[in-house]
C-alpha cells in the first residue's frame, strides 16, 4: 500500500540567510523523502519561513522596513540555496500567511474550549530604556542549571535546559545593556502541567517507534518532580504583550502569541497554503489516520516538539506528529558549534558561488549522518578525501572506464548474456537492495552509502581482474569485452538507484547517458537487457583542495608598499572594488567584560541593528575600562569571516588607530562616529 508522508523541516527564524546547519537538515529530510519517493511512496514535503516575534520586529524597525517586507527580503533569499543544494520541497510558505493566522486561532480556541488555558498576573524583565518587555532572546545571563555565561533568557545552549528568563543570573537587556526591572503584566498560559497533558505525553513520548530513544531518555528527565515535588512539565507562557510582531490572541487586545505557539502551527498552514494552490483537500488529509506525520529538527528543539507541539495538536482534536526525528549539529572541524542562532564557518552560498558541486556536499553529510543525535564533524581533508575515493575514484570510474569501448566496437549496446561471473556479481549487487533500502528508510545514510562503496569496490574488482582495456587488444575476445563493459554499465545502474537518494542531479545525468526512465528503487530488480545506451559524458570532477581554501579563507591583506615619512609603510593601492568589499558598520557597544585568562582582550557585545549582539574580542585592554566603553558607538568590520579563538568565536573586528611601533609609542585609540550615527548604519 502506498504510504501517504506529510514531511517537515524545522521553520528557519526569517531574521537571516541559511547556514550550514540549515543546509544539513535540509539535506537530511530532502535524502529521506527522495527515498520515499524512489519507492513509489506520496510526500507532500513543506517548510516556511518563522516570521513572528521581537527580534524580527527589532530588526525590521531598525531597519526603516515594516517586519513583512523584512521578511519578504530574506524569503526572497532562500531559493538560490534550495535550489543550489537540490533541496525538493513541494512548497516555501510562511507564519504570517493568512492559513497560519487562521489555524492558530482555531488551536487557541479548542483548547480554551478544554480549559488548557489559563490567564495569570505575573512579574516579567521590562526593559527600563527601551521601555518594553523583555523577549527572552533579548535577555542575556548565566544559566540557572549549569552556570554558562552568556546564554539567552529562554533555553541554554550549554546544557539544553529550558527557563524562564527570571531564573538567569546577572541578567542583562541585550537591547541596551541595562539591569532589567521587574514589571508585572497578565500573560496567557498553555497548562501543560494538567494531568490530562501529562497522561497523554507520558503515553505519546512512549510508543514504542515513534522517538529515538535518545530523545526518550531526556524526555524522561524533563518530566521527573524531585524530591520536594519541584521540577515536571510547568505551564506554558504562550502570550507576548505588544508591541510585538505576531498573530493577535482572540479576545484579548494587546497580547499576541508567543512565537513558538504559531511556529509548529506553520508546518499545518503551509500545507493548507500547498493544497489551496494544487486543489487538495487539507481537512479530508489531515483526518485520514493512514497519513504520517513527520518532522525533523535539531535537538535544540527537542522540548516544543516532543511536549508542547504533540499536546497542542493532540488537545485542538488534531492529528499528532508521527515521528520528530531530532539531529544533532554540525560542527566545522574545529568543533565550532552550528546552532539556529550563531552560524559560522563555512557559508553555504559562497559554497555554490565558488562553483563547487552541491553533491560532494549532499554525499559528505549524508556519509556522516546516521539515525542518532549525534553531532557530525564537516573536515575538510576528509571532505577531499571521501569525495574524490568515493565517488569519483570508485563510483564515476566504473561508468567511465567501460563506456568507450562499448560506443567504440558495440555501437552502445549492451550485451544480454553478461557471462556467468558478470551476472553473479549483478545479483550480488540486486540482493542488497533490500538492505540498503532499509538503511534510508532508518535515515542510517551513512551505513547505506558505506554498503555501497563496497559494492563499488567489488565492482571495481571485477573490471581490474577482467582487464578490459587487455581484452580490447586481443583477438577473439569481442564477445568477452563486451560482457564485461556491459556488467560494468548495469552494475553503474544499480549503483546508481542506491546513490540516488543523495545525488539526483547526478542520477538525472546517469539515466540520460544511458537513456532510461528516472530510476525507481524496484529498478534494481530488473536489468537493462540488450539496451543501447548513450554517449558518456563526464559525471563528475574531482573536488580540487583549493577550493576548500578558497572556501575557509578570510579576505586576503594587502602587503606593505611605500613606507611613509616616520611611519607605517601605506598599504598597497586598492580599487574602490576593493574597499567596498570591507563592510564597515557603526556598532554600539552594548557590554564589555574582562576575559578570564587574557590580559589584551577585551570581549565586546555590539549591536549592529540585526536584532541580536555580535560577539567580539578586541585587543584593547591595556587602553580603556570596560565601564569607559558601554553605550559608546563605533565602527566594525561586520563581514569578516568569523575567527575562533581561544576564549570563543569572534564575529567582527573593531577599528582603533595605533602607531606602528607600539612598544615605543604606546596607545590604542577605537573610533568613534559623530554625534547622530546609528547602529547598522555603514561606513562608506
Ligand atoms: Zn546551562
Amino acid at each position: 500500500m502506498t504510504r501517504k508522508l506529510f514531511v517537515t523541516t524545522a521553520l528557519p527564524y526569517a531574521n537571516a540567510n541559511f547556514h550550514i546547519g540549515h543546509i544539513m537538515e535540509y539535506t537530511q529530510a530532502d535524502v529521506w523523502v527522495r527515498y520515499q519517493r524512489m519507492q513509489g511512496q506520496q510526500v507532500h514535503f513543506v517548510c516556511a519561513d518563522d516570521a513572528h516575534g521581537a527580534p524580527i520586529m527589532i530588526a525590521a524597525e531598525k531597519a526603516g522596513i515594516t517586519p513583512q517586507q523584512f521578511v519578504a527580503n530574506i524569503a526572497a533569499g532562500r531559493k538560490a540555496y534550495l535550489d543550489g543544494f537540490h533541496i525538493a520541497f513541494d512548497n516555501w510558505h510562511s507564519t504570517d500567511g493568512p492559513e497560519n493566522h487562521e489555524l492558530s486561532k482555531e488551536v487557541y480556541k479548542a483548547l480554551r474550549r478544554n480549559e488548557l488555558i489559563e490567564v495569570k498576573t505575573i512579574e516579567q524583565f521590562f526593559d527600563p530604556e527601551k521601555s518594553m518587555f523583555l523577549p527572552d532572546r533579548f535577555i542575556k545571563g548565566e544559566c540557572p542549571k549549569c552556570g554558562a555565561k552568556d546564554q539567552y533568557g529562554d533555553s541554554c545552549e550549554s546544557c539544553g535546559a529550558v527557563y524562564t528568563p527570571t531564573e538567569l543570573k546577572n541578567p542583562f537587556s541585550v537591547l541596551t545593556g541595562a539591569t532589567p526591572v521587574m514589571k508585572s503584566s497578565e500573560h496567557y498560559f498553555f497548562k501543560l502541567s494538567d494531568p490530562r497533558c501529562v497522561e497523554f505525553l507520558e503515553q505519546w513520548t512512549q510508543t514504542p517507534g515513534r522517538l529515538q530513544s535518545e530523545v526518550l531518555n531526556k524526555i524522561k528527565e524533563w518530566f521527573t518532580k524531585d524530591e520536594e515535588g519541584k521540577g515536571g512539565l510547568g505551564d506554558w507562557d504562550i502570550s507576548r504583550d505588544a508591541p510585538y510582531f505576531g498573530i493577535e490572541i482572540p479576545d484579548a487586545p494587546g497580547k499576541y502569541f508567543y512565537v513558538w505557539l504559531d511556529a509548529p502551527i506553520g508546518y499545518l498552514a503551509s500545507l493548507k497554503n500547498y493544497f489551496g494552490k494544487t486543489g487538495q483537500d487539507f481537512d479530508a488529509f489531515m483526518a485520514d489516520e493512514s497519513v504520517e506525520q513527520v518532522h525533523f529538527i535539531g535537538k535544540d528543539i527537542t522540548y516544543f516538539h516532543t511536549l508542547f507541539w504533540p499536546a497542542m495538536l493532540h488537545f485542538s482534536g488534531r492529528k499528532t506528529p508521527n515521528h520528530v526525528f531530532v539531529h544533532g549539529f554540525l560542527t566545522v572541524n574545529n568543533g565550532e558549534k552550528m546552532s539556529k542562532s550563531r552560524g559560522t564557518g563555512l557559508d553555504p552560498l559562497k559554497y555554490l558561488n565558488l562553483g563547487m558541486n552541491a553533491e560532494w556536499l549532499r554525499y559528505y553529510i549524508s556519509a556522516k549522518l546516521n539515525s542518532r543525535v549525534e553531532d557530525i564533524d564537516f573536515n575538510p581533508d576528509d571532505f577531499v578525501a571521501r569525495v574524490n575515493s568515493d565517488l569519483v575514484g570508485k563510483y564515476v570510474n566504473i561508468a567511465s572506464r567501460a563506456a568507450g569501448f562499448l560506443a567504440k566496437r558495440f555501437d552502445g549496446r549492451l550485451s544480454a548474456d553478461l557471462g556467468v561471473e558478470g551476472r553473479a556479481l549483478l545479483d550480488g549487487l540486486r540482493a542488497h537492495s533490500a538492505t540498503i533500502a532499509q538503511l534510508y528508510e532508518e535515515r542510517e545514510f551513512g551505513k547505506a552509502l558505506r554498503e555501497t562503496m563496497m559494492l563499488a569496490d567489488r565492482v571495481n574488482e571485477f573490471v581490474d581482474q577482467n582487464k578490459p582495456w587487455e581484452l580490447a587488444k586481443q583477438e577473439g575476445q569481442d564477445a568477452v569485452l563486451h560482457d564485461v563493459c556491459s556488467v560494468c554499465i548495469e552494475a553503474f545502474r544499480l549503483l546508481t538507484i542506491y546513490l540516488k537518494p543523495v545525488l539526483p542531479a547526478l542520477a538525472a545525468k546517469v539515466e540520460q547517458f544511458l537513456r532510461i526512465e528516472p530510476l525507481q528503487f524496484a529498478d534494481s530488480a530488473r536489468a537493462l537487457g540488450a539496451h543501447q545506451i548513450g554517449a558518456y559524458e563526464h559525471l563528475m570532477q574531482r573536488v580540487d583542495p583549493k577550493l576548500l581554501e578558497a572556501l575557509f579563507e578570510a579576505p586576503a591583506a594587502a602587503a606593505p608598499a611605500k613606507a611613509l615619512p616616520g611611519g607605517e609603510a601605506l598599504a598597497e593601492e586598492i580599487k574602490i572594488d576593493d574597499f567596498t568589499k570591507v563592510d564597515l558598520r557603526i556598532a554600539k557597544i552594548v557590554k564589555a567584560e574582562h576575559v578570564d585568562g587574557s590580559d589584551k582582550l577585551l570581549r565586546l557585545s555590539l549591536d549592529v541593528g540585526e536584532g541580536r549582539l555580535r560577539n567580539v574580542f578586541s585587543g584593547i585592554k591595556s587602553a580603556y575600562k570596560p565601564e569607559d566603553l558601554e553605550g559608546k558607538l563605533t565602527v566594525m568590520v561586520a563581514n569578516l569571516a568569523p575567527r575562533k579563538m581561544k576564549f570563543g568565536i569572534s564575529e567582527g573586528m573593531v577599528l582603533a588607530a595605533s602607531h606602528a611601533d607600539e612598544k615605543a609609542n604606546p596607545g590604542i585609540f577605537v573610533l568613534e562616529p559623530f554625534p547622530g550615527a546609528q547602529p547598522g548604519m555603514r561606513v562608506r
